[in-house]
Order: structure tokens, then C-alpha cells, then sequence
């Protein structure tokens, strides 16, 4: 079968793999109908190192139940599935709490006995744990806006949710990529009121508007700070959503958040080097909450909301190419060519 590899500094290469097979008796073999490529599939490609050994790449898909372990009682051949971006057993303290990212036993796709979400085949660990069913066929429309519940739409939920966005909330969105965008529908569909994005690029935001945006910001770093004070008689806003994770966009977080207000975070930490102004948060009294999104906790509630037509994220894509134009997928995303790509196998 065909897969996805990452080889080194912005070199992905679509090569031919062995199938996988199952290996455990939790195991199921998922047949890939869509995967996509995440903005932190970016960061290994732009690291200037080469990794040791080329790796398998993606963490998010659907497809269709193949061969399932002789221990998966949920699941059945023929089924219809959609992967969180992370595996987990559905049975130990995190997964019971709601936290499957701390799962005991879960773990991450993209080795080369689990493979990645960009391939024909994966092989997916703790099936009854990981994997949730949706009564589709494969080719109903909706599978796009699916797709997104295995990362970046539960990640934005999971920015609202940490915010503590609610009915008539009042919340600034910083960033403008797929998960940002997604935020702003999930602080949408929790009730919020009033949704600013902060964005500079018209084709993001025109999305964001269509997700229920009411102001967009088109400005970055001292400006926008300033434009979210001039806009709430300079108190801030009392609900933040950090969808970056870079100094930053964290800098401005902090700087708009309004006494007793929370920041929501979700941006892969990277390069935040200086930190958080703790004296700011402190003196103001703001919560930080957030982290990696439990997506898998999030998938059927979710999931209800895309199969009635209530939201419908699939905008989020807005580049669609073959399994084998990956590379130029890859490329299309850093160079902001792209939001985000949708790969069809
Ligand atoms: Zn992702
Ligand atoms: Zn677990």
C-alpha cells in the first residue's frame, strides 16, 4: 500500500509500504477514505534536521473497519470510523475522566508498526477505545466535516470549553488557522454572543465570519492588543482562546485578557521561550486552562452536531488533492497556500 513519509527538512515522499496487519487482539485494520494534513504535521517538516530513520506521518483519518482483533466487541467490519488523532483504551483513569490523551496505554500514530493517518491502511491500536462509528456510508457528503472531529474541531471545541465560553459570552479568538477557525464555531455553538478574530488574512476570516465571527481584527502583535482595548472600554475580553502556541500570540493573550478572565489554550507550544507574564496573570487574576484536546471525549457529541447539520466545519478545507500529492500538499500549508489539505487515498 502507499503511505507518507517524512524523510527530512520540507522532504515528504509518497512511497510503497508493507499492508499492516493486525498484531493485537484490540487491533483493528482501518482502510483509509480521507485523511488530511495538520498544521503540526508542519513542524517536523520545517525542522532543519533530518530525523534518523524516515517516519510515517498523519494522525488524522476515517475509513472503513477491514479485519477487527478477536478481542473488539464495538466494532465491525464494514463499519464506518473516525480516528482521534491519539489511541486510547477507554478503560483507565484518564480515559474514564475524559482525558484519553493521558491514556496509560495510548499513544501517537506515526511509527512504523502503527503507521500514520496518511496511508491507504493503518493499523489502529485499542479499537473499542479509540475509534467511534458513524452511521454513514462512504460517500456521503458530510465526510469532510467528520474529518475534522478527529482533530481540529475538537481542538477548537476544547479551546472554547477551557475558556469557559458560554450563552452570551464575550470571547477574542487568536488565530486564524484551521484550529482557530474551528474555535470560532465551537464558541458559536456553546452560545457565545460575541466572537472577535483576530486575523490577516481576508479568505480566513471571510470562514470565520461564515463560523459565526462578529468582528474580525486584521492586525497582529501591539496593534491588535490595542484594537481589543479600544473595542471593550479597555478592560480586555473575558474569555480568550489561544489557538497559536507561540510567544507571541501568548504575549497577546495575556495582554487582552480581562481581570478575572480565562485564557483557553490549545497551539502546540512552540518556541515560547520567554514564557508567561505571570505578574500580568496574577495581578489581574486570570485562569490559564487547556492543553492537548481529548478529542476522543468530545468525538460523539460532536459527531451528533455534524450528522443533524448543526455545524459544519468542512470549510476548513480548502485544498483537496490525491494521496500521492502529499508533497505538494505539505508545501501548499507552509506556504500558507493553504489552510488545510484534505488527502483522498
Ligand atoms: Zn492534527
Ligand atoms: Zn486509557
Amino acid at each position: 500500500m502507499r503511505a507518507v513519509l517524512h524523510h527530512g527538512p520540507r522532504d515528504i515522499r509518497v512511497e510503497t509500504v508493507p499492508d499492516p496487519v493486525l498484531l493485537e487482539p484490540t487491533d483493528a485494520i482501518v482502510r483509509v477514505t480521507l485523511s488530511c494534513i495538520c498544521g503540526s504535521d508542519l513542524w517536523p517538516y520545517r525542522r532543519q534536521d533530518a530525523p534518523e530513520h524516515a517516519h510515517r506521518i498523519g494522525h488524522e483519518f476515517l475509513g472503513v473497519v477491514e479485519e477487527v482483533g478477536a478481542d473488539v466487541r464495538t466494532l465491525a467490519v464494514g463499519d464506518l470510523v473516525i480516528a482521534p488523532f491519539m489511541y486510547s483504551c477507554g478503560d483507565c483513569e484518564f480515559c474514564r475522566a475524559g482525558l484519553q490523551t493521558s491514556c496509560v496505554r495510548g499513544g501517537f500514530y506515526g511509527s512504523e508498526s502503527i503507521g500514520g493517518g496518511q496511508g491507504q491502511v493503518v493499523r489502529v491500536p485499542l479499537a473499542d477505545g479509540t475509534l467511534v462509528a458513524a452511521p454513514v456510508g462512504e460517500d456521503d457528503p458530510r465526510l469532510p466535516a467528520l474529518l475534522t472531529l478527529s482533530d481540529v474541531m475538537a481542538t477548537g471545541h476544547h479551546a472554547a470549553v477551557s475558556a469557559g465560553v458560554g450563552a452570551g459570552s464575550h470571547v477574542v479568538v487568536i488565530g486564524d488557522g484551521a484550529v482557530g477557525l474551528c474555535g470560532v464555531l465551537a464558541a458559536h455553538r456553546l452560545g457565545a454572543e460575541r466572537i472577535t478574530l483576530l486575523s490577516t488574512h481576508e479568505d480566513r476570516a471571510a470562514i470565520g465570519r461564515r463560523f459565526g465571527a462578529t468582528e474580525v481584527i486584521a492586525e497582529r502583535g501591539e496593534a491588535a492588543v490595542a484594537a481589543v482595548l479600544e473595542r471593550t472600554d479597555g478592560l480586555g475580553a473575558p474569555h480568550v482562546m489561544e489557538c497559536v502556541g507561540m510567544q507571541g500570540s501568548w504575549d497577546t493573550a495575556v495582554r487582552i485578557a480581562r481581570p478575572g478572565g480565562t485564557i483557553g489554550y490549545v497551539g502546540v507550544p512552540n518556541g515560547v521561550d520567554e514564557g508567561l507574564d505571570l505578574s500580568v496573570l496574577f495581578r489581574r487574576n486570570v485562569t490559564v486552562r487547556g492543553g492537548v484536546a481529548p478529542a476522543r471525549a468530545y468525538l460523539p457529541e460532536l459527531l451528533a452536531d455534524v450528522l443533524d447539520g448543526t455545524i459544519d466545519p468542512s470549510p476548513v478545507f480548502d485544498l483537496e488533492l490525491s494521496l500521492e500529492e502529499a508533497p505538494e500538499g505539505y508545501a501548499a500549508m507552509d506556504q500558507r497556500r493553504a489552510t488545510k489539505v484534505l488527502l483522498r487515498p
